[in-house]
């Protein structure tokens, strides 16, 4: 699987230290990764800076040293790159892929009523700004997703085909929040791109973020990464593990055992031999590039 152009990346947001589901999310990228001689880098997502907990970067970059996964570059941090993301949103405007949005919450919540645009509790935008403000002060941008627009298909190496309807199922999402932070969508992407994310590894969860971001890529002639999305760890109520669910803080006094329970979730074999923690993260390369390959994701890889 040598891959000399592969950029993988692990992007958690600092709301916290890491837990056993970040821990094997990860793992699969870092495995990922070093599967295929590539390079693996952290960027942290601070850009939601109320979600955000001083110094939970430093403990994020200390737990995944201490499980001896250490990044190939300096992390980099979404708060400071502010400036890429304005440059991408000018160019959206420029080309009328982007639009100003005037409507608060209730605006929207009458509009789509009206409609019955609903989706995860999420309410889909109606798109009453698209022609204009309507006299309201501009307090987010969009991307225009119109109703012509063609479904969105993807192949995720371990999910397989995927499909969305970006236009009827989402509509016009966000790229700069009425609070003035940048929009996730936006924002990974552009740094997916800047930094030449070839893979990108991360949690079921936001699998369903895909289609969007992909449209983004192309009205930003990006490239569009090769995706993985990996199983999650599942807290007391079922739902992806979180501090909320019952999420116990990793021991570290044993990475060890913390990397098994993560390596575990994504499916690898037990490498109860392995003598030391390089000698475990080295079984557990190999164990990935098989578990991988069964999977018959190879026609999909990237040869170069
Ligand atoms: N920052 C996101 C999170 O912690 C991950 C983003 C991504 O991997 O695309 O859930």
């Amino acid at each position: 699987m040598h891959d000399s152009n592969y950029i993988g990346r692990f992007a958690p947001s600092p709301t916290g230290p890491l837990h056993p589901g970040s821990l094997a999310t990860a793992l699969a990228s870092w495995l990922d990764a070093r599967a295929h001689k590539g390079q693996w880098l952290l960027r942290i997502e601070d850009i939601d800076t109320a979600r955000c907990i001083a110094g939970a970067d430093q403990t994020i970059i200390k737990q995944l040293a201490c499980c001896g996964l250490i990044p190939d570059q300096a992390p980099s941090y979404q708060s400071q790159r502010g400036h890429l993301y304005n440059q991408a949103l000018e160019h959206l405007i420029e080309s009328k892929a982007a639009y100003p949005c005037g409507c608060s919450r209730k605006d929207i919540a009458q509009a789509s009523s009206a409609q019955s645009r609903e989706r995860h509790a999420e309410l889909i935008y109606p798109g009453t700004c698209r022609d204009g403000l309507h006299g309201k002060p501009a307090r987010a941008w969009r991307l225009l997703c119109p109703s012509n627009l063609e479904k969105t298909h993807w192949h995720d190496r371990r999910l397989g085909h995927q499909s969305q309807d970006v236009a009827a199922e989402v509509g016009d999402f966000v790229l700069k929040r009425a609070d003035g932070l940048w929009a996730y969508q936006l924002a990974v992407v552009v740094d997916d791109g800047a930094q030449g994310i070839s893979h990108i590894v991360r949690g079921q969860d936001l699998a369903d973020n895909t289609a969007r971001q992909i449209l983004l890529q192309r009205a930003l002639n990006l490239p569009t990464p090769i995706y993985r999305h990996v199983p999650l760890v599942l807290g007391e109520n079922g739902e992806k593990l979180s501090k909320q669910n019952g999420a116990q803080a990793l021991d570290l006094r044993s990475p060890l055992t913390c990397l098994q329970a993560a390596g575990r979730v994504l499916g690898l074999a037990d490498q109860t031999t392995a003598s030391s923690l390089p000698d475990w993260l080295a079984k557990a390369v190999t164990n990935w590039e098989s578990l991988v390959c069964n999977q018959g994701q190879s026609s999909h890889e990237r040869t170069t």
